[in-house]
């Protein structure tokens, strides 16, 4: 399977072994215990350790990361838990943590509780490897790439050779991309970690997340880490996840090629500045981004005159959803200043690009756009 396809594995990634009279994905487990008799040993004891749904869905995540590779995939309650698992269960006091200083919005906040338990961060910007500068003796490097919202690329090979050499562990958070738009194991990280409420499972309907690591060392304190703080994924979450695995290939695919061609669209625009899109030609991470990346993702970003302008364009917009998040099937594009935090001017527009018919969805914007423009 591993030299097959990222269709093919897709829609057979994590299913059991055919049984007759049984479905090909089975169906969520809810048990919060387990029939044990004797001594509590075996896979299955009590539900927060583990669970069989969870496992299918771990293997199918692994086999998707790290094709043909022993990988170990640990699913979480969220992208954030996932997140602070890997940072909270790695970093002690008095450790050096290096974070992107452009990263998710939630970052601060576990900057924060680091420096709280006496961890020191350090950030830096993602774009023009600008971490590498700060790396000097620290436990992990933190890169987000393509960032979010701003879209910059850095070079994780040359930032994992870097850290290697210095003895700093390395995590990427892959979300943006999702595991068919980059591997970061493949590229040298030590986790590679993704917020699967995103494009992973595509219909804006579950959070979940994941850690997968190679070293079996890591994988243990991650899972570790998810026992002792509980942030478990529900049964029908995962096996929803499962499930959406099956489409991954096909939605990515479309939307990533929708992406593409809104973002050629607005090139052209006057209305439009600042536009990023990694697989953009003309894009400052494009060189970078054709180097490390198989697909360049559903987000596309630019910037209209002023805040008034940006709020007229999302409401007149009829295909596309003014929410938050992105990598879901149906578009959505939000005015990111709304919450604060990110470093973006007022008519930034954060647009996730979904899997409807390009022309529609290229006609819908730039009827938005003018009437944002002339305010008719
Ligand atoms: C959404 C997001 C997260 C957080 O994930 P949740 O599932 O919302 O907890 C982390 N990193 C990035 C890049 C994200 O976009």
């Amino acid at each position: 399977m591993s030299t097959m396809g990222d269709g093919t594995r897709a829609v057979r990634a994590g299913l059991p072994e055919p049984q007759q009279y049984e479905p090909t994905l089975p169906g969520p487990v809810f048990a919060a215990h387990y029939h044990l008799s004797g001594e509590p040993t075996g896979p299955y004891t009590y539900g927060r350790d583990a669970n069989p749904t969870w496992d299918r869905l771990e293997r199918a995540i692994g086999e998707l990361e790290a094709p043909g590779e022993d990988v170990e995939t640990t699913v979480f309650a969220s992208g954030m838990a996932a997140i602070s698992a890997v940072l909270l269960s790695q970093a002690r006091t008095g450790d050096i943590v290096v974070l992107p200083d452009d990263g998710y919005q939630a970052l601060p906040l576990v900057r924060a509780q680091l420096e709280e338990y006496g961890v020191e961060v350090r950030t830096a910007p993602t774009g023009g490897d600008g971490q590498l500068a700060v790396l000097e003796g620290a436990r992990l490097l933190w890169i987000e790439t393509p960032s979010n919202p701003g879209l910059d690329v850095c070079d994780v090979r040359r930032l994992v050779e870097a850290a290697h050499a210095g003895g700093t562990l390395v995590a990427v958070d892959n979300t943006l991309a999702t595991v068919l738009g980059q591997r970061p194991l493949e590229l040298g990280a030590d986790f590679s970690v993704a917020s699967d409420t995103k494009g992973l499972t595509g219909h804006g309907d579950l959070l979940l997340g994941h850690v997968t690591c190679r070293d079996a060392g890591l994988a243990a304190s991650v899972r570790r880490w998810r026992k002792v703080v509980g942030a478990i994924p529900g049964p029908m979450e995962a096996w929803l996840a499962h499930r959406s695995l099956a489409t991954l290939e096909l939605r990515i695919d479309r939307q990533c090629a929708n992406a593409l061609a809104l973002a050629e669209a607005l090139s052209a625009h006057p209305a439009v500045s600042g536009l990023r899109y990694p697989g953009l030609p003309t894009d400052p991470s494009h060189a970078v981004a054709s180097r490390q990346m198989r697909r360049f993702g559903s987000v596309v970003s630019f910037v209209l005159a002023d805040r008034e302008t940006a709020e007229r364009f999302l409401l007149a917009l009829r295909l596309v959803e003014d929410a938050t998040s992105f990598g879901g099937v149906r578009s959505t594009a939000e005015r990111r200043a709304r919450w604060g935090g990110d470093a973006v001017p007022e008519g930034f527009i954060r647009f996730s690009v979904g899997a409807e018919n390009i022309a529609d969805l290229v006609a819908d914007v730039e009827r938005a756009l003018s009437e944002a423009v002339t305010g008719r």
